[in-house]
């Protein structure tokens, strides 16, 4: 007899025996893990070591042909799916407890066309591989900040980084994409065709299909850009702050810049008497022409006297990897973000107070100056509707200590909460959503007018709310 094995979640239990899934292995070219299979702690992991669930089965997919298999399959069976991509989200959607996990980091090819410049995207790559294959032909897709984060959840949720005020969010280049729907169906979308469809993936997350290629715009970028990497005394940051605020309502869409609150690094380069000292470093970068960078960023360096100026050109490539070492696997994470209208003296003196209360000092809180190319694209163009605030802030508590769970989590809930009560904000930004504990509320308060489209578009792609591991948009009901 057929070895059977009940899974699911509380609402559903569902028997899947060895005869089932052997069916299923013979559709798919690609490894399939079960529970007590050799790699199954490892590929159940995700980037936030907090995370810890268990899916009865993992679909490493090797193409499309794959994720038609799998998709069917948990239909049929009414089996949980989440969706990995980079596996990089802090709320670890991409592992569903108990379901079956579509698990995209086989299908990372990349493939540019210089002369159209787009660039074809496997639906597992992570920005590293995006920007290495881009960057062969001196272009880039706008993206993150950290090379190992996947580029299928970046994008979903909105994707900011370097080159946002210069050529919008990662969601804004999204020309087109290969959808494996609910059903089953692959669709081919793009402004032709299910155009409801490109804009609900414009912002509106996994929760349409599973993604097994995207079609971004690429631009002309580097092969050198200018950095600016300046650590002030965090006593001074009220100065600074003001001067920032100021200086980034009139830059350039070209510079892109943030500061944050944070501890200096305990290593070379940092001079050993100013390492792991509380301060403020103002980070930006210049893709314009290269010539005029040095210039553009030069004020963000004479505001006061830095601790250290690591500032000066370098490959956009080593750019987009100088945050790696300091977000490896496995740590505990728990981030949070929340839009600011303004960074008046009050929200400052507030965000000063929040960072000297860290609990650790590798926690930070970021301040995205945003504006620029993104600022100018329509609310309800795309399903990304939160484009006029001038900051975001990210709350990131990052710590190694199992003990400290609690008290690192309740910091970051505590100036989030902070920051909305006292100040008027106008939603979170998606791809730091803490747990999303919040439910529909999050939802709402970030999709705002654009929400109940979103409802609808779901209704229509996937009634059963068959993906559902993730920021989930309850299908409207019919
Ligand atoms: C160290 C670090 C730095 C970061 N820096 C930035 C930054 O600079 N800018 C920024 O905007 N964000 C940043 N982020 C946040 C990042 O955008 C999100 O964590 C994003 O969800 C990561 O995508 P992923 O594919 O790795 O996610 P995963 O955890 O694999 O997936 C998250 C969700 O996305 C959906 N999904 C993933 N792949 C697919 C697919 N192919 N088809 C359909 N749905 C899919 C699923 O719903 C899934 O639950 C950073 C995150 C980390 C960890």
């Amino acid at each position: 007899m057929a070895a059977r094995e009940v899974i699911g979640t509380n609402a559903r239990q569902v028997a899947l025996d060895d005869r089932a899934i052997d069916e299923l292995r013979a559709r798919v070219r690609g490894r399939l893990i079960r529970r007590g299979d050799e790699g199954y702690d490892e590929r159940r992991k995700v980037w936030n070591g907090i995370i810890n669930r268990n899916p009865a089965l993992i679909v490493e997919c090797t193409g499309t042909a794959d994720v038609i298999a799998a998709v069917n399959f948990a239909r049929d069976r009414i089996l949980p799916i989440s969706v990995r991509g980079g596996g990089h989200n802090v709320a670890g959607t991409a592992i569903s407890e108990g379901g079956m996990v579509i698990d995209l980091s086989r299908m990372n090819s990349v493939r540019v066309d210089p002369l159209r410049k787009t660039a074809r995207v496997g639906g597992g790559a992570t920005l590293g591989q995006v920007d290495h294959e881009t960057q062969a032909f001196g272009l880039a897709v706008p993206a993150g900040v950290m090379s190992r984060t996947g580029i299928a959840g970046l994008s979903l949720h909105g994707g900011l980084g370097l080159l946002t005020r210069h050529y919008g969010l990662t969601c804004d280049n999204l020309i087109a994409a290969d959808v494996v729907a609910a059903d089953g169906r692959v669709l081919v979308v793009d402004k032709q065709d299910h155009p409801d469809l490109l804009w609900a993936l414009r912002g509106g997350g996994g929760n349409f299909g599973v993604v097994t290629s995207f079609q971004f715009r690429v631009h002309n970028v580097g092969p050198e850009v200018w950095m600016a990497i300046v650590m002030y005394p965090v006593e001074k940051a009220s100065a600074l702050l003001k001067f920032f605020r100021e200086f980034m309502a009139q830059a350039p869409d070209e510079l892109m810049a943030l500061a944050v609150f944070w501890n200096t690094p305990q290593e070379e380069p940092i001079p050993e008497g100013a390492r792991n000292v509380p301060t403020l470093i103002l980070f930006a970068c210049y893709s314009g022409p290269f010539d005029q960078g040095e210039r553009a960023i030069q004020p963000l360096r004479e505001i006061d006297t830095p601790l250290v100026d690591l500032s000066g050109p370098m490959p956009y490539l080593v750019a987009q990897q100088l945050f790696d070492p300091d977000y490896p696997d496995g740590r505990r994470y728990y981030w949070k973000s929340i839009y600011l209208r303004g960074l008046e003296d009050t929200v400052v003196q507030a965000l000063a107070e929040h960072a000297a209360r860290r609990p650790s000092p590798i926690s930070s809180i970021d301040i995205w100056a945003l504006g620029g190319a993104m600022n100018r694209v329509a609310p309800s163009a795309t399903a990304f509707a939160r484009r006029d605030a001038p900051f975001l802030l990210g709350i990131e508590s990052n710590w190694d200590d199992p003990q400290q769970d609690e008290v690192n989590i309740a910091w970051a809930r505590e100036v989030f909460r902070d920051m909305e009560h006292r100040f008027e904000t106008g939603g979170a930004y998606l791809n730091f959503p803490g747990f999303a504990e919040e439910g529909e509320a999050l939802l709402k308060m970030s999709f705002d007018g654009n929400y109940t489209r979103l409802q609808e578009i779901k209704a229509k792609y996937d009634p059963s709310n068959l993906f559902r591991s993730n920021l989930n948009i309850r299908p409207a009901s019919t």
